[in-house]
């Protein structure tokens, strides 16, 4: 019934395939794709048969690339075909091909990045010790103009670079003085603020998260929350920054310690985006947290049950920023 009527181009046999192939193999690190033959002959469902040539399957990335695009049709516009069988196709064919990938991914590592923003702040010299008793990774995004602020934020600042544990990253020197719009709309000073944020704090990595914005700007990506901040991250971003926003943000009140939502809560929305593959990247899952978010006892011990149950029960492994994102 399709033939001659459009001519539709799909991978999902080849999926299939891959999750055949590694089940077999038994191993988290191979790389599914390379397992397959250097070219693959599919039967679509127009009857066509289709090369796909080493590069298209061996590519780095491709699981992630199917599980964007799913589907890839070819229309016919001399014999268009109706909308309504299109759609209705293509629901199928997405769901279908979706749910292979995600079962492939999800024997594939998965990368959680615990980011703190705003820092040095009280509750900085807190995440520094716990990085360092649980030995994970974590990410600061820092604000230049904190660390002038006390004696005491200088040196958590220092104790967070001499960490190996810790990278730092930026965060703008003046946090945009909290008036973000206004900040904005002179992206020129704007991105001045981030290079004296650069040099005043001595910043080894162009890594950038913009205040009050979540704008992804990196590799072949980019997102835009607001459109206001856009021009000030396009600007970073030509200049050879890399900007980064997240994909689940975790509340607690400071001075109280009292958690916006309970740490049982913010695990498994951790744990939802990685099954169902609904973070920026596949099996990679950005949290965005505060410094002064850990400031009192209480706080700081729900920040240790969080990493001990994510330790205890994933298998995620705790990243830098500058590593993300992991594609496969
Ligand atoms: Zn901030």
């Amino acid at each position: 019934m399709w033939k001659g009527i459009i001519s539709i181009f799909i991978l999902g046999p080849i999926v299939a395939g891959i999750v055949s192939f590694t089940g077999c193999q038994g191993n988290m690190n191979t790389s599914a794709a390379s397992l397959l033959p250097d070219t693959v002959a599919v039967d679509s469902v127009a009857g066509l048969i289709d090369i796909i040539s080493e590069d298209t399957v061996k590519k780095k990335g491709y699981l992630t690339e199917r599980w964007r695009n799913p589907v890839q049709i070819l229309v016919d516009t001399l014999n268009p075909i109706s909308k309504d069988s299109l759609d209705r196709f293509v629901r199928t064919e997405r769901r279908r091909v979706r749910d292979s990938v995600r079962g492939e991914l999800n024997k594939l590592p998965k990368h959680v990045y615990f980011t703190f923003d705003d820092g040095p702040l009280i509750g900085s010299s807190a995440i520094d010790s716990i990085s360092k008793a649980k030995n994970v990774k974590i990410s600061a995004f820092l604000v230049g103009r904190h660390a002038k602020m006390s004696k005491r934020l200088k040196r958590d600042l220092q104790r967070y670079k001499e960490n190996y544990l810790v990278e730092c990253y930026n965060h703008s020197y003046t946090h945009a003085g909290n008036r973000f719009t206004s900040f904005y709309s002179n992206p020129v000073s704007a991105y001045e603020d981030f290079e004296k944020n650069e040099l005043d704090l001595e910043l080894k990595h162009k890594i950038v998260r913009l205040p009050g914005r979540n704008i992804w700007i990196y590799d072949d990506i980019r997102r835009i929350d607001l459109k206001s901040g856009a021009s000030t991250a396009d600007m970073l971003y030509t200049n050879g920054y890399k900007i980064y926003g997240w994909d689940v943000e975790w509340r607690i009140h400071g001075a109280s310690g009292m958690p916006v939502q309970p740490v049982n809560e913010i695990y498994t929305r951790i744990r939802n985006y990685m099954d169902n593959k609904s973070s920026m990247e596949p099996n990679n899952v950005v949290l965005l947290m505060h410094d002064d978010m850990f400031q009192s006892k209480k706080g700081q011990q729900l920040l240790s049950s969080l990493i001990d149950t994510i330790q205890t029960t994933t298998d995620y492994k705790f990243e830098f920023i500058r590593d993300y994102p992991f594609r496969y």
